[in-house]
C-alpha cells in the first residue's frame, strides 16, 4: 500500500508519447500543441480606427470640417488629412496620416454646407495602435498548452492553420462483473445497470480521447483475458472497471501480470479506490478502478486523466484549485486520505454535502467538485483553505 502522493508521482514520471501530426485548426481543440505560437506579424499591422466615424486633427475639434474621402474597412487612405479636413472612416481601417483622433459617427452633426461639427464635449482617440496588442516574433503560446476555446482565436490570427500537435493516447475500456447490465435494461434482482462505462467514455470525450469500448465482460477469467490482450493490443491506455479487488472473481490483477505487465502500484491509502491498480509494458498501461462508482469517478479523474495529458506533454495537468470552505468538516475515520465531494458556492466557497460513500454515485447530481482531505486530519474549521477539483 503506498500513498496517494507516491502514486501521483509514479503516473507523472511515465514518458510522454513523442509523436506529433498537424491536424486542422477546426480540430486542433483539446489537442495539446507541440509547438510554440509565434506571432507571424504585429497586431494591428497598422494604427486602426476603433470606431465608425471621422478621422481628424485634434486640434480641429472646434471647427466645422470637409470631408474629403471614405475609408472601408479593408482598404488604406490614399491621402493625408490637413487642417480643416476630415475623413470618414469605418471601424477597422487605416487610420490616414495627419490624423490623431478618430471621432464617433454619434458624437458628430452636420451642418447646412454639408461640413461634420464634433458635437460631444471630448472624445477617446479611439485609435488602435501599431503593434500594441502583439510585437512579431513574439511567443504567444508555448508547446504544452492545452487548446481551449480561448486560444483558437490566437492561432487563428497568426495563420497556424495546421497546428502541431501531440498525438492523443486511445484508451480501451472494459466493464467486468455477473451483476452488470446495459443501461437499456431494468435490472432484475442483484444486477446494476453499467454507469462506468458510460461514465469513462464521456470522461474521456471532455479531454477529446478517442475510446474503444469493450462492454460488459462477465466474471469469467477467459473473457476478460482476452478483452484485456485485445484492448491492449489496440490501445495506448486500458481501463479495467471492476474485477481488481480481492474478491473471489476479481481476475484482472492475475490476468496483468500474466501478460507481462508492471505492476506499479495495487493498492492506495486513499478512500475511495483504495484497490486502484497501475500497470504498464512497453508504453502500453493499464489501470484497474474499483468497481464502485465514486472510486470510478473520482480516480480517472485524479490519476487517469493526468496520464493520458502527460502522454501528451501536457504542461498542466494538475486541476487541484484552493478554496474557502464555508463550514466546518469533520470525518472520524482519517487513517486513509480521502476525497469527498463538494458543492461549489457561485461566491467560490465550498462545503460538503450528504455522502453516503463510495456507491452514492447520485452525490454528483449535485455535488460538482470533490476535496482532498489528507490523512490524519479529523476536522477541517470553516474558513479553511482546502484543495479541491471542480469536475
Ligand atoms: P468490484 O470492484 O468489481 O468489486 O465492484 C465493486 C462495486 O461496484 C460492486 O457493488 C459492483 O456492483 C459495482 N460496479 C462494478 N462495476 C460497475 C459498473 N461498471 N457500473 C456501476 N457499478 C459497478
Ligand atoms: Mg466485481
Amino acid at each position: 500500500m503506498i500513498s496517494f502522493d507516491e502514486a501521483e508521482k509514479i503516473v507523472r514520471d511515465v514518458p510522454p508519447m513523442t509523436t506529433t501530426e498537424r491536424i486542422s485548426l477546426s480540430d486542433s481543440l483539446f489537442h495539446v500543441l507541440a509547438e510554440d505560437i509565434i506571432a507571424d506579424m504585429n497586431m494591428p499591422p497598422f494604427n486602426k480606427s476603433a470606431v465608425d466615424g471621422f478621422a481628424c486633427r485634434r486640434e480641429d475639434l472646434n471647427k466645422p470640417l470637409k470631408c474629403t474621402e471614405t475609408i472601408a474597412a479593408g482598404s488604406s487612405s490614399t491621402s493625408l488629412v490637413t487642417e480643416g479636413n476630415c475623413s470618414r472612416i469605418m471601424t477597422g481601417a487605416e487610420v490616414p496620416g495627419g490624423a490623431d483622433c478618430v471621432i464617433m459617427l454619434e458624437d458628430t452633426q452636420i451642418n447646412s454646407e454639408g461640413h461634420i461639427l464634433f458635437s460631444a464635449g471630448k472624445t477617446s482617440t479611439n485609435i488602435c495602435y501599431f503593434a500594441e496588442d502583439v510585437k512579431k516574433g513574439e511567443k504567444l503560446l508555448p508547446a504544452g498548452t492545452l487548446l481551449k476555446p480561448r486560444h483558437i482565436p490566437v492561432l487563428a490570427s497568426m495563420g497556424y492553420a495546421l497546428p502541431k500537435v501531440f498525438t492523443k493516447p486511445t484508451l480501451g475500456i472494459i466493464c467486468t462483473g455477473n451483476e452488470l447490465v446495459d443501461p437499456l435494461q431494468k435490472p432484475s434482482i442483484g444486477q446494476i445497470r453499467n454507469s462506468n462505462g458510460p461514465q469513462l467514455e464521456a470522461q474521456c470525450k471532455e479531454i477529446k480521447i478517442k475510446t474503444e469500448n469493450f462492454g460488459i465482460i462477465p466474471d469469467s477469467r477467459e473473457q476478460l483475458a482476452n478483452a484485456i490482450k485485445l484492448s491492449v493490443s489496440k490501445n495506448v491506455v486500458s481501463i479495467v472497471s471492476g474485477g481488481v479487488s480481492v474478491g473471489d472473481f476479481d481476475y484482472a490483477p492475475e490476468i496483468i501480470k500474466e501478460l507481462g505487465f508492471t505492476i506499479h502500484f495495487h493498492g492506495l491509502n486513499v478512500k475511495p479506490g483504495k484497490r486502484i491498480l497501475f500497470a504498464s509494458k512497453n508504453e502500453r498501461y493499464i489501470f484497474g478502478l474499483p468497481g464502485n462508482p465514486v472510486s470510478a469517478l473520482v480516480q480517472f479523474e485524479m490519476l487517469v486523466k493526468p496520464l493520458l495529458l502527460k502522454l501528451q506533454s501536457c504542461a498542466e495537468i494538475s486541476g487541484v484549485e484552493k478554496r474557502t470552505l464555508s463550514e466546518e468538516y469533520s470525518i472520524k475515520n482519517s487513517s486513509r486520505m480521502s476525497f469527498v465531494p463538494i458543492v461549489s458556492s457561485p461566491d467560490g466557497t465550498v462545503k460538503t454535502t450528504e455522502y453516503h460513500g463510495s456507491a452514492h454515485i447520485f452525490v454528483f447530481a449535485s455535488a460538482n467538485g470533490f476535496m482532498k482531505v489528507p490523512e490524519g486530519i479529523n476536522k477541517i474549521e470553516k474558513g479553511s483553505l482546502v484543495d479541491v477539483r471542480l469536475i
